[in-house]
């Protein structure tokens, strides 16, 4: 490339790694950012000396993109595995708990755990394994099917509910708004790796990468300026000016890449208009006192479809952020849910959510010292619904021919900070022709 002017829109994990990567190749890196501050999705908010995760909470230890760039930034050190318990909701009032690794949910008895190992027998450990993190093959037998297609019979009542937890607690989806393809990915990610966070905050990570980058806090860019069929810039919202540059990385949620595609791109604004995803506000409750030593996120009952789906307890998932020792806990709510709180007030979102998590922590109303609510104005999770891998790939290989401009989004594989890295290395290798490292 000729021209070695490169435009980032976004300063969230995809655009800082790709922003990063050129410019320790000698490219003129500019990122653009809507907010004050670098991150998007990955937040941490602190309270009285308590630290935390907003957005993204931990990395899977087969990530290897976020390792390198946590090796680059000298971060190792503050990462801790988190060994908590997670404890379900059965459908006829019974509980199950879940330790990690040890393959086996107490109370949803023998036959049923059976049950779930023969399935990763036959879809995970002796099935063809696609890529991690990134969307290269589609399965239409199982991309047009619901995950919960798959466990039907009516006695695998518990295991739909386990099912569902996980599709909720994963992607932060109700069970239909997954195809079984998506599952499949996410149980191979969430059964078989470790998960760690990082004491001081995952944000940490995008804050220590920004330090090397020319970055425009609160600076929305407008729209893509195209000249012959090639984009050649990006257009400020502020005072319209425009920004050349000989390559252009649109590293925005889905959600907002629509609005920035001129008609010449109008097929690849269909795409990201086409991705299920909504604002998510994000309620924390900071208590007076800790809730339990050893269990981290506890499920509602699947069935109830409650707004808030599921809570964690941040003091068991690292204690280390939390020095006052008091239990701090989020209440998660998912898609569809989501939609109903997109214009209530906090105050309210705050009421809901209590009322929500207090069959599965009773008494939890009368703890809180102090409630917030995070906002992920721009959006929170995208989901999978059936037919979305094979949506992914179309796109993809439609980008590909497009001059001037690549997308970085993690809805390209799998709504993981891991995810937007590799699409950002994808990006990178287009501008430079770098391979990457990681894969
Ligand atoms: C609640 C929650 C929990 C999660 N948990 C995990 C987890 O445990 N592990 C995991 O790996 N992933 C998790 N994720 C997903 C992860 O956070 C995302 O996949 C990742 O952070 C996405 O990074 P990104 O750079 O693609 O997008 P974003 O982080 O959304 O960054 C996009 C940036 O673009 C900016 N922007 C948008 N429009 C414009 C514009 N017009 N001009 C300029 N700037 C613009 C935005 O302000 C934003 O800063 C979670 C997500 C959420 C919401």
């Amino acid at each position: 490339m000729e021209n070695r002017k490169v435009v980032i829109i976004g300063a969230g994990i995809g655009g800082l790694s790709a922003g990063y990567w050129l410019s320790q190749r000698g490219y003129d890196v500019e990122i653009f950012e809507a907010l004050d501050r670098p991150g998007g999705r990955m937040a941490t908010i602190e309270h009285k000396g308590d630290k935390v995760d907003v957005g993204a909470q931990f990395f899977h230890s087969n990530y290897r993109y976020a390792f390198d760039l946590i090796d680059a930034m000298n971060l190792r050190s503050r990462l801790v595995e988190i060994k908590g318990k997670v404890k379900f909701a059965f459908s006829d009032g019974a509980t199950g708990v879940f330790i990690p690794h040890s393959f086996f949910i107490q109370g949803l008895g023998l036959a049923k755990n059976l049950k779930l190992y023969r399935f990763m027998l036959k879809h995970i450990i002796l099935a063809h394994r696609p890529p991690m993190y990134r969307i290269e093959e589609a399965n239409p037998e199982f991309d047009d099917m619901e995950a919960l297609e798959a466990f039907e019979a009516p006695k695998d009542l518990r295991l739909r509910d386990v099912i569902s937890s996980i599709t909720l607690a994963s992607n932060m989806s109700e069970p239909e708004w997954m195809s079984l393809y998506h599952f499949i990915a996410l149980l191979r990610i969430d059964m078989f790796t470790h998960y760690y966070s990082m004491v001081g905050g995952i944000s940490m990570l995008a804050e220590e990468l920004a330090k090397h980058l020319s970055i425009r806090y609160e600076t929305p860019v407008r729209q893509l300026v195209m000249d012959k069929g090639r984009v050649v810039g990006v257009q400020l919202d502020k005072d319209g000016s425009v920004k050349r540059a000989g390559h252009v990385i649109v590293a925005a949620a889905a959600r907002s890449v629509g609005r920035l595609l001129p008609d010449e791109l109008a097929q690849q604004r269909e795409f990201f208009n086409s991705i299920t995803q909504a604002p998510l506000p994000m309620p924390v409750f900071f208590l007076d006192r800790p809730v339990s030593r050893d269990l981290w996120a506890y499920f509602n009952e699947p069935g109830l479809k409650r707004t808030f789906s599921f809570v964690e307890d941040h003091l068991v998932k690292c204690p280390a952020m939390i020095p006052s020792g008091k239990g701090v806990v989020s209440a998660w709510s998912c898609y569809p849910h989501t939609l109903d709180l997109v214009d209530r007030p906090d105050e309210e979102i705050i009421k809901q959510a209590l009322s929500d998590i207090e069959p599965i922590l009773p008494g939890v109303s009368s703890w809180v010292d102090e409630a917030r609510v995070f906002w992920h104005k721009e959006a929170g999770m995208g989901h999978y619904p059936p037919g979305s891998y094979r949506k992914v790939l179309d796109f993809k290989q439609k980008a590909r021919e497009l001059r001037g401009v690549s997308f970085v989004s993690d809805i390209l594989g799998g709504c993981f900070m891991e995810a937007a890295m590799v699409s950002a290395a994808e990006a990178v290798r287009r501008v430079c022709g770098w391979g990457g490292t990681a894969y």
